[in-house]
């Protein structure tokens, strides 16, 4: 019976075709470039024929935050989106967030409205700056009491408004934060915001300090590269632990998985790729920049990337990626598995964060360029971006931890837990000649300056890349690669930010006192790169970050290596540790609190989940089949030792199954017995040590013993669809 459906579940994935979509034509049918529909589902006010050149000119000052919007321009502003878009066939409009779920949130309402008994569409200024959702319904880590549960979604001017297609309508999405009666952040874009706004005030004093005074405001930057796997949707929906759990709590190694090396950039079939342009229209008609496409290291496994843009903005785009990349995945017969580690043995998937700090003049700080002034603004942005990371490595650890997470950090993949910097050989050597007092000399041979023309072309020339640091320099840029696949990057962000900000505050009053002690600016800035490589040298690494030696050299330097999402978040306990985030004003003390026990309730149940999930799967699943295999056998057995024939291959079977059958029937009673026992008798914080440290240990021993069934019980048995199946039909 089950059998049959594995069977089914794999002749309909052998008979998928590449599935067609609308792709945007003109009236005469032909194909329009991408640069002639980008963009089409956005709202753009510079366009919008109800508002006058005066209101176009007040929203730019908006925007800018030299004033705040005021009813009656939000009133026009309400009734250009409106019109606009029930003119592009929206029927619903809906205040969307990002809870700390890590997911986003909407709730529509219709424009539908009655003037008398007349029907027309309203959208009012209130309805577009300000919603009201039960709050009480959200992640808010005992934040609130359920009568003030009231919480408020406010429009995020800085971030586009845009249609969404749906296959009978139109949706008006409009992003918004998400706060609560008192005004704390029970979201992930709040927060974010707030960093964005510290990291502009530290680095524009920073910059004008530094000598340029036409820049006027400063942003970070950042471009998400995702990852994620694509199966088949008929396997999907017969394994409850990929529904459930987003991840295969079991399965055997197929024989070739990714030794070859053969998927990574290999070619894209065509089913995949058809999915790929799918997504790829949904994004460009949102104005979402999806730019690259590949295969991944894994089977099954692929990235997106988009053109980066400011932090805000790019954190929303990642969110609607998400969305986009796995409601589209179902029309094409796929699901999208964003889960950090879908299959034990193969790759996982993370999100890499490229990261930086730009001008409203065009600069991106952490370009290093040919003027030798600013090379040594450029060190010392990037000693002071080193500072952050080496002193406030483990509040950015905890920013990254999820139990999905836990699977790639504390595993020998991804970058590992261990925070640690990538520089480079060529940015390395430059800064140790510095603080060695000496001058840099290039391999070409030619001594010169620290501040050298030829910086840029160096970085050209040196383009050293490091995949297995967690936080890597990469020409001109930062790529914090540590960060999960299905998480918000709203949150890591904003906590990079604070720390960040943090030190620039330090950099900006050092450089202060320098100057006012009569030092030039280069000096200061020299001294103050000096100062913080010379303090955080020990977080940068150049090596190999998966290698065993680094864990040991990490442990002799003195950098935490926390494993686990129960030891990442214990960093809450440490009030020192945590005061730049309060200090810097991205983060209220109640707010911290807050996540604090979002997370911590979070990975306890996802993993209690988790192992109901197992215990369901090994009594409904994978014992019946251990055991009316072994009936089938010693029937077997009986039959041909009537007859006379040889039995040891069937009886050496049979006791193996027994043997596993028999310890994982203790061991599946032993996890759920301690889990309810903990439960009962341990507070939260000692839950989730215990089920860190204990039971999942032992839940991986149970996934193996799984395994061994499945290796011993034959093919059509087997209830489940196996790796193989998974991974490789499509
Ligand atoms: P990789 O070597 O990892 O493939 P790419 O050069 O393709 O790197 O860029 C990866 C991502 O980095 C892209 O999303 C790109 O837009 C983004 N990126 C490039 N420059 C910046 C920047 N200054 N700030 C933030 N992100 C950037
Ligand atoms: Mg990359």
């Amino acid at each position: 019976m089950a059998t049959s459906l594995r069977n089914e579940a794999k002749l309909k994935a052998y008979g998928r075709q590449p599935r067609k979509c609308d792709v945007p034509v003109n009236e005469q049918g032909r194909y329009l470039k991408v640069s002639q529909y980008y963009g089409e589902n956005v709202y753009n006010f510079h366009l919008s024929k109800n508002l006058s050149q005066e209101d176009k000119e007040s929203l730019n000052q908006v925007l800018n935050g030299k004033r705040n919007i005021d009813k009656p321009l939000a009133t026009k502003v309400a009734n250009s989106v409106m019109d606009w878009a029930i003119s592009k066939g929206a029927t619903h409009f809906c205040h969307w967030f990002q809870p700390l779920t890590g997911a986003t949130a909407e709730k529509h309402d219709a424009f539908l409205s009655f003037d008398n008994d007349r029907p027309l569409e309203v959208l009012s200024a209130s309805q577009l700056m300000q919603g009201e959702p039960d709050a009480s319904s959200f992640p808010n880590g005992g934040s609130r009491a359920t009568f003030e549960a009231r919480g408020y979604t406010t429009w995020d001017l800085t971030s586009p408004i845009f249609i969404r297609e749906s296959v009978n309508g139109k949706t008006l999405v409009i992003p918004t934060a998400f706060v609560s009666y008192h005004g704390d952040a029970l979201d992930t874009k709040t927060p974010l915001l707030r960093s964005d706004l510290k990291v502009a005030e530290e680095v524009l004093k920073f910059c004008h300090l530094a000598g340029d005074k036409t820049i006027q405001r400063v942003f970070t930057t950042c471009g998400a590269e995702q990852e994620y796997f694509l199966i088949d949707k008929a396997f999907f929906f017969s394994r409850q632990d990929l529904v459930m759990t987003g991840r295969a709590l079991m399965g055997s190694l197929s024989s070739r998985n990714q030794q070859l090396e053969d998927h990574y950039f290999g070619m894209i079939e065509d089913r995949v790729l058809a999915y790929m342009q799918e997504v790829e229209i949904e994004l460009y008609k949102m104005g979402i920049p999806a730019k690259t496409r590949h295969n991944e290291v894994a089977p099954g496994q692929f990235e997106l990337a988009p053109i980066f843009k400011d932090a805000n903005t790019a954190a929303d785009s990642n969110q609607m990626v998400m969305t986009v990349l796995r409601t589209v995945a179902l029309k094409h017969d796929f699901v999208c598995l964003l889960h950090e580690k879908p299959f034990a043995g193969v790759n996982g998937s993370g999100k890499h964060l490229n990261w930086s700090m730009a001008t409203d003049t065009g600069l991106n700080l952490l370009e290093p360029t040919h003027n030798p002034h600013e090379n040594y603004r450029f060190l010392a942005v990037v000693a002071t971006v080193v500072e952050a990371f080496f002193r406030h490595a483990d509040v950015i650890r905890m920013g990254i931890a999820s139990h999905g997470n836990d699977h790639r950090l504390g595993a020998n993949e991804a970058p590992p837990s261990i925070m640690s910097v990538f520089l480079g050989e060529t940015l390395t050597k430059i800064l140790d000649s510095m603080i060695s007092g000496g001058k840099y000399t290039p391999d070409m041979k030619k001594a010169m300056d620290l501040g050298a023309r030829q910086l840029a072309d160096l970085f050209k020339d040196n383009t050293d890349r490091n995949r297995t640091s967690s936080f890597a320099f990469t020409g001109n840029k930062f790529e914090f690669r540590a960060c999960g696949s299905s998480a918000s990057i709203a949150y890591p962000l904003s906590i990079l930010n604070a720390a960040v900000a943090d030190v620039f505050a330090e950099t900006n009053a050092l450089i202060e006192k320098d100057l006012a002690a009569g030092k030039s600016i280069d000096e200061a800035l020299i001294s103050v790169t000096m100062k913080w490589y010379n303090n955080a040298k020990a977080v940068v690494f150049n090596g190999d970050g998966y290698s065993e030696e680094w864990v040991h050299e990490a442990a002799r330097r003195g950098l935490s290596n926390n494993r686990t999402t129960p030891e990442a978040i214990s960093v809450f306990k440490d009030a020192k540790k945590i005061s730049f985030l309060t200090k810097t004003g991205v983060f209220r003390e109640g707010e911290i609190k807050t996540r604090a026990n979002v997370m911590l309730e979070r990975y306890i149940k996802c993993r209690e989940i988790e192992f109901r999930t197992l215990a369901a799967m090994v009594h409904k699943q994978v014992m019946p089949c251990a055991i009316s295999y072994k009936s089938e056998l010693s029937e077997g057995i009986r039959k041909v030792k009537d007859a006379g024939g040889d039995i040891s291959v069937e009886t050496d079977i049979l006791k193996k199954l027994g043997d596993v059958t028999k310890q994982l029937a203790d061991k599946i009673e032993t996890l759920m017995s301690s889990y309810d026992k903990y439960h009962h008798s341990l507070n939260e914080d000692g839950v989730a040590d215990k089920v860190a440290k204990e039971l999942m240990p032992l839940s991986v021993d149970i996934a193996n013993l799984c395994n061994r069934v499945e290796e011993l019980v034959p093919e059509d048995n087997w209830p489940l669809p196996k790796y193989y199946d998974m991974l490789f039909i499509r």
